[in-house]
C-alpha cells in the first residue's frame, strides 16, 4: 500500500495571531506523525496553487479577491477566529490545490490513498463567507472537481464541529453525498439529524449530532448503523474523508471523548468503501499537538494496511439514541430516504 501525502512549506507560513489555537505548530505535530511510518510506503508530493477555475466551482472571484487584497496589505480579521497574514492566501491556494493534484496522482496510479496535511483548514468555509479558521473549502474543491467530470463523491467528515461549509455547498446536489459525525449543541451550531438536504439533493446529507462526551463507541455505532449502509446505497465513486481530530479526548476545542485508535478504526473503515486510488483524507482540525501525531500515526498506518494503536479504544455509552434517530431518518423510510 502507498500513501500520497500533499503538503508545503508555506502552511506555516500562514499566522493566525499568539495564542491561536489553529497554529502552525500543527502541521509539524503532522509531519512528526508520518514520520513514524515505514518511509518506503509514503510518497511526497508538493502541493500546487489552486487556479481560478478550480476555485470558482465552490467560491465567487470575490471571496478569493478580497482575501488577497487583504493578506497584500499585511493581513487581518476576516471574523473574530479567522486571521490572514501575508502568506495566508498562498497557503490557502495551495491547501486547496493539494487535494486536486492528489486526484491527479490517484488517477495517474501513483498511489492507493492521499492525504491532503495542509492548514488553513477547509470545512467550515461557506460558498461566500469564510469563518472557523478556514479559508477556501478545501474538501468541497476538490469534491466539485470530480462530481464536474461525472463522479459521485461521499464526504465523510469525522471532526469534532460539524461541516457546515461543505453540507452547504452540496445541499441540493444528488452526486455528492455528505455524512458527518459532530458533537451537536456546539460551535458552528448546525449539523441537526433533521437536516437532510433539499429538492433533487435530499437525502444526500446526513447528520449524526453526538452528546458530548461521547466516545469511540459512539463514533462505531454511528458507522456500523448508519454511515456503512448509507454509503453503501449511495454507492460513491471516490470517497473524501474530512480528517479533523479535534475529537480526541484531550483536544481543547470539543468535548467528545474519543481517541486515536478510535479514530483509525473507524478511519479505515471508511476508506475501505473506496476502491484504491479513489480515496483521499484532508487533514481538518485538531488542536492538541500530542493527540495529533498520535492520530496521525494510527490513522497514517491504518491507510497503509497496518494496525497501530497508541491508545486504547474508548467506551462510554453515549450516542445510541442520536444514531437510532439518524438511522430512522435515512434508512427506516422516512424523509430523508431515497
Ligand atoms: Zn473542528
Amino acid at each position: 500500500m502507498s500513501l500520497l501525502v500533499a503538503t508545503h512549506d508555506v502552511f506555516v507560513e500562514h499566522l493566525t495571531g499568539a495564542g491561536h489555537p489553529e497554529r502552525p505548530a500543527r502541521l509539524g505535530a503532522v509531519l512528526d506523525g508520518l514520520a513514524t511510518l515505514d518511509p518506503d510506503a509514503v510518497k511526497w508530493v508538493s502541493a500546487p496553487i489552486a487556479s481560478d477555475d478550480d476555485l470558482q466551482r465552490v467560491h465567487p472571484a470575490h471571496l478569493i479577491s478580497d482575501m488577497e487584497d487583504l493578506c497584500a496589505n499585511g493581513g487581518g480579521s476576516i471574523d473574530p477566529d479567522t486571521y490572514v497574514s501575508v502568506k495566508s492566501a498562498e497557503a490557502a491556494r495551495r491547501a486547496a490545490g493539494a487535494g486536486l493534484e492528489l486526484v491527479k496522482r490517484l488517477d495517474q496510479g501513483e498511489g492507493e490513498v492521499g492525504w491532503s496535511v495542509v492548514r488553513p483548514p477547509g470545512h467550515h468555509a461557506l460558498s461566500d463567507r469564510q469563518m472557523g479558521f478556514c479559508l477556501i473549502n478545501n474538501v468541497a474543491v476538490t469534491a466539485a472537481s470530480l462530481a464536474a467530470r461525472g463522479e459521485r463523491v461521499a464526504i465523510v467528515d469525522l471532526d469534532a464541529h460539524h461541516g457546515n461549509g461543505t453540507e452547504s455547498i452540496f445541499y441540493d446536489d444528488p452526486n455528492v453525498l455528505f455524512v458527518s459525525t459532530h458533537q451537536g449543541q456546539w460551535y458552528p451550531f448546525t449539523g441537526a439529524v433533521t437536516d437532510v438536504g433539499n429538492g433533487q439533493g435530499r437525502g444526500a446529507n446526513v447528520n449524526i449530532p453526538l452528546p458530548a462526551g461521547s466516545a469511540g463507541d459512539a463514533l462505531r455505532l454511528a458507522y456500523d448503523q448508519v454511515i456503512e449502509p448509507v454509503l453503501d446505497r449511495f454507492g460513491p465513486t471516490w470517497v473524501l474523508l474530512s480528517a479533523g481530530f479535534d475529537g480526541h479526548r484531550d483536544d481543547p476545542l470539543a468535548e467528545l471523548g474519543f481517541t486515536s485508535t478510535d479514530y483509525a478504526e473507524v478511519m479505515a473503515k471508511v476508506l475501505a468503501n473506496a476502491v484504491p486510488g479513489k480515496r483521499m483524507l484532508f487533514l481538518e482540525g485538531g488542536y492538541d499537538l500530542d493527540a495529533l501525531g498520535h492520530c496521525t500515526a494510527a490513522v497514517g498506518s491504518a491507510a497503509i494496511g497496518l494496525d497501530h494503536r497508541p491508545e486504547e479504544t474508548s467506551s462510554a455509552g453515549l450516542g445510541s439514541k442520536i444514531v437510532a434517530e439518524a438511522r430512522s431518518v435515512h434508512l427506516g423510510g422516512g424523509a430523508g430516504d431515497l
